[in-house]
């Protein structure tokens, strides 16, 4: 097998060993090149129960926007060492389960590439087609595997290691939440929720906004601007995944989040970096690549402890809920109830 360089796989290489006792690393896929493959990883920590309540964590959809796939590497990092340490994470991880899968585009993240190795947008690529015009090429397009955001013609290897490993993760989960962390699209780091594929609310907005209401009186100064994902595209994970878990009888609450973070403040900042190929989506200035590193910390905590303490959002009578459905219709879909 030939194997080229990729400094984030060789860290969860290096990382396996040390963390075998409380861990479980799985190679969910595997993404292939003509003679190049690389391995897609899983790393899993915490309670086993098919039912405990999961964090996810997803780097790497889109090859370029490699700080994505760093962050979650970090976060990976900081829970290996806590949890070595720190008695509190070791008893949250008694309760709930935390997974990563940091480079899910592996060839994409090596070459510098969006794409996976056939050209195709792994967040255009799953069997979801969206109910209004979508912007042109962006929203998804099956013109040319030369042009971006191309949906190809069938679930790529990486879509399906994505989908399978999700749908096992969350299956019997009685509460779950996966953050995709991506870069390139604004001036500010923003967090939307589903749906990619219409202006319409998912059915769980009551709890999308009782969780980032519990965020906003928590944090009050932190930075992220939440809201649905801001363009219409066919064929996203996310939405697929959504969908897929409302459909099933006795399913749990399932929301995925998205993490754009927000690329256009580090090209305004060091606006050469904006030639380069990665200099678009990437922090290229060192002290810029390190704070975007630990900027999701708190954010990382926040999930675990509302995962942990999950009652305090999810538990709710119908008259919470409705106040979150009216509030959040106000909020994000300029609708008054
Ligand atoms: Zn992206």
């Amino acid at each position: 097998m030939l194997r080229n360089k990729l400094p984030e796989l060789e860290l969860i290489e290096n990382i396996k060993e040390k963390i075998s006792s409380f861990s479980k690393v799985e190679i969910i896929g595997e993404s292939q090149e003509e003679n190049l493959r690389l391995p897609i990883y899983k790393i899993t920590f915490g309670n086993p129960d098919p039912a405990a309540p999961v964090l996810g964590l997803v780097g790497g959809v889109h090859g370029l926007e490699r700080i994505g796939s760093q962050v979650c590497l970090a976060l990976l990092h900081s829970l290996s060492q806590l949890y070595l340490w720190d008695d509190s994470v070791k008893k949250n991880l008694e309760k709930i389960r935390v997974f990563f899968i940091p480079t899910i585009n592996p060839i994409g993240i090596l070459k510098k590439r969006r794409s996976n190795p056939n050209g195709v947008d792994i967040m255009r690529n799953a069997p979801t087609e969206a109910d209004n015009n979508v912007p042109f090429l962006l929203g998804g397009q099956r013109i040319s595997n030369k042009l971006p955001w191309f949906r190809g013609y069938r679930l790529e290897a990486e879509t399906k290691a994505l989908i399978d490993a999700v749908q096992k993760e969350i299956d019997q989960s009685k509460v779950s939440i996966v953050v995709d962390f991506h870069s390139g699209f604004g001036f500010q780091d923003q967090i939307w929720f589903p749906y990619a594929k219409s202006k319409e609310p998912i059915q769980d907005i009551s709890y999308v906004h009782s969780l980032t209401n519990l965020m906003n009186i928590t944090y009050p100064n932190h930075f992220y601007q939440i809201g649905p994902q801001a363009y219409l595209t066919h064929g996203d994970v996310w939405d697929y995944l959504y969908d897929w878990n409302k459909k099933r009888k006795s399913s749990g609450l399932f929301l995925p989040l998205c993490l754009e973070m927000g690329s256009w403040m580090w090209v305004k900042k060091n606006p050469m970096q904006i030639f380069s190929v990665e200099g678009a989506y990437n922090p290229v200035k060192t002290h810029r690549y390190k704070r975007a590193l630990r900027r999701h910390n708190t954010f990382f905590e926040f999930l675990m402890r509302s995962l942990y303490s999950s009652q305090s959002w999810v538990d709710l009578t119908e008259e919470q809920l409705q106040r979150h459905q009216r509030q959040a219709m106000e909020l994000w879909y300029g609708r008054k109830k």
